[in-house]
């Protein structure tokens, strides 16, 4: 458990993400905080880079808000309903920060041993265990408390000197060494509250590290590609790594690492999930690639239905697929499947239904009548 959430032993594969705020400025690290756990976020990490920032920190986790409960909720988890979002606290190098962490309420922070000294990684896991961070209501499981967890991220600039020539040469085999060893160390200090990671820059790199990772060990895995670059290549390269390993069944949370808004993240995160029947968290527009047969702006059609679908409370609590389609005559067909759509022609098109044409409209009115359909409230 990271708090409220369940992380491993079968738990549904969670999202999380990370503020990109300066921590100290509490008011809008705090709405950042709220924007992600809108889009989806169910774990949000936020770096505590300097000890005058604990007291900032401290407020954060006081008012993390709850998440919204939209389809994606927990099944048979001890989460309750009212369960804050659990921060996490990024710590780097210095120790007494993760001590500082720890005692402002997170509910796990991450570290990468290997930059500690060993003694110091010992206080922290001592911490983390004396530790109770609130686990949600826990009516079913009668869990009200867990330990603050620890995830140890592993990463190349810090392997030990033993293991930088195989990283040389085996890059995936001296990270997942290198993580197994400080899984045993805390395993040895009778602390099982930790998840791993071995993320790397590369995909090819990532995927190879996880696989091996995930056959030497069954600790929950956080995984993600690192500094995977903007918004549209970041995608890519986290869609291709995460969504590989997930596909092999490797992986228990997830985050998606992309410059710019970590909203996005989110967004992208949910996308992986629902693309390999994961899980699912509010309505899919699916929508044709157009060809010569398209007549209308179909782009701008799909982008409207997607924003319009987001934006409206009830609906964007709906797991419901929703098509936009370039014509009328394979449009309906191609998109069977979906619960609802548009097969939009020269200046007007069909509404439909499960696959059945429900009426002809103006081109103008397409949108509205789709999401009168979708609200069922249609005429
Ligand atoms: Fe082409 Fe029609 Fe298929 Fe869109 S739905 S790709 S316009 S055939």
């Amino acid at each position: 458990m990271v708090g409220s959430v369940p992380v491993g032993g079968g738990a549904p594969v969670s999202v999380q993400s990370m503020t990109c705020t300066r921590t100290g400025d509490a008011d809008a690290t705090l709405a950042q905080v709220r924007a992600l756990v809108d889009a989806g976020c169910e774990l949000v990490r936020v770096s505590l880079p300097t000890a005058e920032e604990a007291p900032a920190f401290a407020r954060l986790v006081r008012e993390a808000p709850a998440p919204r409960q939209v389809g994606a909720a927990w099944s048979g988890s001890a989460a309750g309903a009212a369960a804050p979002v659990p921060i996490i606290a990024d710590i780097h190098y210095d120790w007494r920060l993760a001590l500082a962490a720890i005692e402002a309420g997170a509910a796990a922070i991450r570290i990468n041993p290997g930059t500690m000294a060993e003694k110091h990684v010992r206080e922290i896991v001592r911490a983390a265990a004396d530790a109770r961070v609130p686990a949600g209501r826990g009516e079913e499981a009668g869990v009200t408390e867990v330990p603050v967890a620890i995830r140890i991220g592993v990463n190349a600039g810090s392997l030990p000197k033993d293991l930088r020539d195989k990283a040389e040469r085996e890059p995936a085999e001296a990270l997942v060494e290198a993580a197994l060893r400080w899984a045993a160390q805390f395993d040895e200090w009778g602390f099982a509250a930790y998840k791993l990671s071995v993320k790397s820059s590369s995909v090819p790199a990532t995927i190879a590290a996880y696989r091996l990772l995930a056959e030497r060990s069954d600790a929950p895995l956080h995984v993600g590609v690192t500094e995977a670059g903007t918004l549209w290549g970041g995608t890519i390269k986290s869609a291709v790594g995460i969504g590989a390993l997930l596909a092999e069944g490797i992986g228990d949370t997830i985050r998606v690492s992309l410059t710019g808004d970590p909203v996005e993240e989110v967004r992208v995160a949910w996308k992986i999930l629902a693309a390999l029947g994961l899980r699912r968290r509010g309505p899919d527009v699916i929508s044709c690639p157009t060809c010569g047969r398209t007549e209308v702006d179909i782009v701008s059609l799909a982008e409207e239905v997607e924003r319009r679908l987001g934006s409206d409370p009830e609906l964007a609590a709906r797991q419901i697929t929703v098509a936009v389609m370039g014509c009328r005559v394979n449009g309906p067909e191609e998109a069977r499947h979906a619960d609802y759509g548009i097969a939009a022609g020269a200046g007007e098109g069909w509404l439909f239904d499960h696959g059945e044409r429900v009426e002809a409209l103006p081109e103008g009115q397409l949108v509205d009548a789709l999401l009168a359909l979708a609200r069922g409230s249609a005429a």
